[in-house]
This record gives C-alpha cells, sequence and structure tokens, in this order.
C-alpha cells in the first residue's frame, strides 16, 4: 500500500524522480540528498510503511542481502574503506522521514565523518538491572 501524503512513496515508485542506483520489484536505492559521505544512499521499499516495526517479514528479509548487494557495487565503484549501516526509528532516534528506510553509508579513510555511538554513564548493578527487566 502506498501513503498519499508520503514523499518516500513517491520517490520509491518513480513518482517524483531520484538518483536511482538499483530497482526492483520491492525496493529502489538512491542517493540521499543531504549525503553524510560519498556514495550516501537509501533504501526504501515501494510500499509504505511507517518504520521498521509495521514492516513485513518477507521485505524486512529482502533489506539484507539487498543491502550486502548494494555494497559490493559500492565497493567496486567508489572503493570505500568501511561502511554504516543506520537505520532510524522514531523521532528521538533521529528518524525524519516515517516511511521506513535503511541508510548505506559507505566510509573512507579520510572522510572526517564521525558516526561513533557514545556510551551512556553507568553505575554499578546497571547492566544487571535492564538484563532483568528484559529476560
Ligand atoms: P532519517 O533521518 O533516517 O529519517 O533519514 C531521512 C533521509 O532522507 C535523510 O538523510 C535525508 O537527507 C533524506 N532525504 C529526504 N528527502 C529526500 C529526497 N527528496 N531525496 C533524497 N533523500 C532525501
Ligand atoms: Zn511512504
Amino acid at each position: 500500500m502506498k501513503k498519499d501524503d508520503c514523499i518516500f512513496c513517491k520517490l520509491a515508485n518513480g513518482d517524483i524522480p531520484t538518483n536511482t542506483i538499483y530497482e526492483d520489484d520491492d525496493f529502489r536505492v538512491f542517493l540521499d540528498a543531504a549525503p553524510v559521505t560519498r556514495g550516501h544512499c537509501l533504501i526504501v521499499p515501494k510500499e509504505h510503511f511507517d518504520s521498521l516495526e509495521q514492516l513485513d517479514d518477507k521485505v524486512a528479509a529482502k533489506v539484507m542481502p539487498l543491502a550486502r548487494k548494494m555494497m559490493k557495487l559500492l565497493k567496486d565503484k567508489l572503493g570505500w574503506d568501511g561502511f554504516n549501516i543506520i537505520q532510524n526509528n522514531g523521532k528521538v532516534a533521529g528518524q525524519t522521514v516515517f516511511h521506513f528506510h535503511t541508510h548505506l553509508i559507505p566510509r573512507y579513510n579520510d572522510d572526517g565523518q564521525d558516526l561513533v555511538m557514545k556510551p551512556m554513564p553507568l553505575k554499578d548493578g546497571d547492566i544487571e538491572t535492564v538484563l532483568n527487566e528484559i529476560i
């Protein structure tokens, strides 16, 4: 299903032009309009899902194989030195477009980008406490 007021539905389905590097029945992969590195692109399903929580399992199962295929393409063409895959869900987690998508971010030794996670402050017992809440 498509969502009428969703920009990524329009981009993924070709209703608005994109800088597409790959397309199949389920997905379009296109260059991000505000890239954080050279070749930063997005895997976007043609069907609308707000985020990973709503994503269909069958579509979800195709995302990582496609990410690997795009990694290989980008390695051949751009020769990256490392690679980040980022997928944001919810405003607090940095999601700004509420149509599920996966960022593919080639990294280069000299790219000057900083996507490193910062450990939170931790007290004795915090890890055991959260473990006991989860299991
Ligand atoms: P997120 O913050 O994870 O929701 O990522 C949304 C991404 O979509 C950002 O990196 C934007 O730069 C990108 N973006 C938004 N609009 C467009 C567009 N029209 N074409 C390409 N990329 C876009
Ligand atoms: Zn959509």
